[in-house]
C-alpha cells in the first residue's frame, strides 16, 4: 500500500510515519531525511541542498526528483511506503505518479495532516532528534527519558537548524503558497483523506491506521 502523507511541518508527519511504518511493516521515506543524510555525509547533493534547507526553501525539483527515483530502485518498497516530504508542489505531485507509474506503481491514499499554525510554532519550537537513529522527541509534550539522550539508540538529541523561528516561519509560508493545488489534485483523483493532527499523536495514528485498512 503506498501512503503519503501531507502537511505542514510540525503536523506531526515524521511521528505518524515512523509509527505507521512499523504498524503496517512498510519503509518510511522522508525527503527531508534524505536530504539531511545527504548533507552529513558531505555528498554533492547535500552541499547544493544545505544552504537552501537552512533558508527553509525547496530544493530544486530535478534534485529531489532523481534522488527519489534512486530510492525507489530499492526492492524494499514491493509492498509498499509511506512517503512524507513529498510531494510538496503540484509538479512534484506529477512527478511522484511518473516516477510510481515507470515502476507500475501508484499512490493509494493521501493523508492530509490538518494543524494550526498555534500547534505547528510549539511543536517545531520543541522539536528533538537523534543524531543516530532519527527517533523523534518534544522538550516537553515527548520528553526524552534521560535529557537530550535517545530513549531507544543513547545517540546524541539535537535541534534541527531549519527549526528556528525565521526558518520555521519561511517553511510555513512556502507550504502555505503550495498546499491548495495539492489537496485539489489528489481530491480530484479521489485519494484524499483530511484528519485533524493537532490531536494526541496516538489517535491520528489510530485514524490514518484505520483509512489504510478501509482503502485496501
Ligand atoms: P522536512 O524534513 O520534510 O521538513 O524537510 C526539510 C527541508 O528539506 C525542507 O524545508 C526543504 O528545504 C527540503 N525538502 C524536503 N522535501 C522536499 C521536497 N519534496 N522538495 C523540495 N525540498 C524538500
Amino acid at each position: 500500500m503506498y501512503i503519503v502523507l501531507l502537511g505542514p511541518p510540525g503536523a506531526g508527519k515524521g511521528t505518524q510515519s515512523k509509527n505507521l511504518a512499523v504498524k503496517l511493516g512498510l519503509p518510511h521515506i522522508s525527503t527531508g531525511d534524505i536530504l539531511r543524510q545527504n548533507v552529513k555525509d558531505g555528498t554533492e547533493l547535500g552541499k547544493q541542498a544545505k544552504g537552501i534547507m537552512d533558508k527553509g526553501l525547496l530544493v530544486p525539483d530535478e534534485l529531489v526528483a532523481k534522488m527519489l527515483d534512486e530510492r525507489f530502485n530499492n526492492p524494499d518498497i514491493k509492498k509498499g511506503f509511506i512517503l512524507d516530504g513529498y510531494p510538496r508542489t503540484l509538479p512534484q505531485a506529477g512527478t511522484l505518479d511518473q516516477i510510481m507509474a515507470s515502476k507500475g506503481l501508484s499512490v493509494d491514499l493521501v493523508v492530509y495532516l490538518d494543524s494550526s499554525d498555534k500547534v505547528i510554532i510549539e511543536r517545531l519550537g520543541g522539536r528533538l532528534v537523534c543524531s543516530k537513529c532519527g527517533a523523534l522527541y518534544h522538550v516537553t509534550n515527548m520528553p526524552p527519558k534521560a535529557k537530550d539522550l535517545c530513549d531507544k539508540c543513547q545517540g546524541a538529541l539535537y535541534q534541527r537548524s531549519d527549526d528556528n523561528e525565521v526558518t520555521v516561519s519561511k517553511r510555513l509560508e512556502v507550504y502555505k503558497k503550495e498546499v491548495a493545488s495539492l489537496i485539489e489534485y489528489y481530491t480530484k483523483a479521489k485519494k484524499l483523506y483530511r484528519l485533524n493532527a493537532d490531536l494526541e499523536a496516538g489517535v491520528v495514528l489510530n485514524q490514518i491506521t484505520d483509512l489504510a485498512h478501509k482503502v485496501k
